[in-house]
């Protein structure tokens, strides 16, 4: 069977920031989206610029910054937010202008106020008018799985003859199920004639069924797939990014599909963005939580020693989880270290890197083995970042010892400056729902 490519659009900083708790700074997201463009993601969704300042200044930056992935922004269907998506993205190499409305009863009456031949119109005119600014437009029927298929139909039909190349569909309130959302996506591939207009999804996860919607749609003819890093999101998170990706390439036999992604940057992506937003990852996580490669039961360890394929079906340095096996120690050089600190999230550039391994050295000479969590305190200690949390495979017992013990005895030299508060956090962001 011929291998299809599958679009991947990540959504971690315009939904998943939405999610309470995970509002970032502009540098915070910068910081994000140059990791989004080293994992190979196709799309990186950036924001929401009339939502706040903060977040137009986040979108223009990694517009300005990044230039291989498309960088999209969201704009609800009226002139203003386009307008603002626009002025946001037009200094990017690929922008996106990314429409939605609501299409189901329910959000028309109660919501817009607004009929059905009103909701037609004004997603028509709202890309006709995106697509005058923008070549690549996207348009969303908010709460599509809840909208009377028909109508739905009606509106992308519209669209797409107004200019969208995308027709993303969202399970807004995560309540669809495989089978139903997989025939859903058939219905409308085969009503839009257009072969060029892409399908896309965009799961939440309020049944646990975001990842299994997502790969069903993709079954049935979807070709982009929105997702966010550790599945955050709006209530319960949108389909988790490392999971779909690990799903296509562990099954490539029964999903004869491919993405553009680096699977070794999965664990660095998901240690970021939890140090970024002090959320940490549920321990059983699949991919990426502590306990996703961790072989507790005595026959589970018994078989994985005789061979890992026993209870493994992939291997954690896939997914760019730290070979534990590989200690650091004070005979480790920069390329190792360095390596480390990237696989617990944190890049460096050379002068940064040089600073890390000049404390590494002192530490390495009183303790022999540096795990990973003394590394991330001597991080913490250097370079000032607010980590609070293990990271998802560091032993919790192990750090909250470090942090008892190995603080006030491994760390004299360095001096306790206190940690720096950001001041770029907007709070209208985390009051400002809306969003497909
Ligand atoms: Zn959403």
């Amino acid at each position: 069977m011929e291998s299809a490519r599958i679009t991947m659009f990540d959504t971690t900083l315009r939904d998943g920031e939405q999610s309470p708790g995970c509002s970032m700074n502009v540098q915070e997201k910068l910081r994000l989206a140059h990791q989004l463009d080293r994992l190979g993601v196709d799309v990186i969704e950036a924001g929401f610029p009339i939502a706040s300042e903060g977040d137009f200044a986040a979108v223009q930056a990694i517009a300005a910054t990044i230039r291989r992935p498309t960088i999209a922004a969201l704009a609800r269907a009226c002139r203003p937010d386009i307008e603002r998506a626009w002025q946001a993205l037009k200094g990017a190499e690929k922008p996106r202008i990314h429409v939605f409305l609501a299409t189901s009863d329910i959000h028309l009456r109660y919501k817009l106020k607004i009929s059905r031949e009103e909701c037609l119109q004004q997603a028509e005119d709202a890309v006709r008018f995106a697509k005058s600014l923008c070549a690549d437009v996207e348009f969303s029927p908010e709460d599509a799985t809840r909208t009377e298929p028909e109508f739905l139909c009606q509106v992308l039909e519209a669209v797409v003859e107004a200019g969208a190349s995308t027709l993303n569909i969202p399970d807004t309130v995560g309540y669809t199920i495989p089978t139903e959302f997989a025939a859903l996506i058939s219905m409308i591939r085969q009503r839009i004639k257009n072969e060029k207009v892409m399908i896309s999804t965009h799961c939440h996860n309020d049944l646990g069924l975001a990842v299994a919607n997502s790969l069903a749609a993709v079954e049935a003819g979807a070709r982009q797939i929105e997702c966010t890093i550790n599945g955050i999101g709006e209530r319960a998170g949108n389909a988790s990014l490392e999971e779909i990706a690990a799903a296509l390439r562990v099954r490539a036999d029964r999903y004869p599909y491919h993405t553009g992604i680096v699977t070794e940057q999965l664990f660095p992506a998901s240690q970021m963005l939890s140090d970024i937003t002090k959320v940490p990852v549920q321990p059983n996580k699949a991919i990426t939580g502590r306990n996703a490669f961790a072989h507790e039961a005595g026959i589970h360890q018994d078989g994985m020693l005789k061979n890992p394929l026993t209870y493994e079906i992939m291997t954690p340095q896939s997914v760019g989880v730290p070979d534990s096996k590989l200690v650091l120690g004070k005979h480790s050089g920069r390329h190792a270290l360095g390596l480390r600190c990237e696989q617990l999230g944190h890049q460096f550039d050379r002068r940064e890197l040089d600073e890390i391994y000049r404390k590494f050295v002192v530490l390495a000479d009183k303790i022999k083995h540096v795990q990973d969590h003394h590394l991330l305190e001597l991080i913490e200690h250097t370079h000032g970042s607010s980590r609070r949390i293990p990271p998802a495979h560091v032993d919790a017992r192990a750090t909250a010892a470090a942090a008892v013990g190995a603080r006030s005895t491994n760390f004299p030299e360095l001096p306790s400056t206190p940690l720096p508060l950001s001041s770029e956090h907007q709070p209208d962001q985390e009051d400002y729902l809306w969003g497909v």
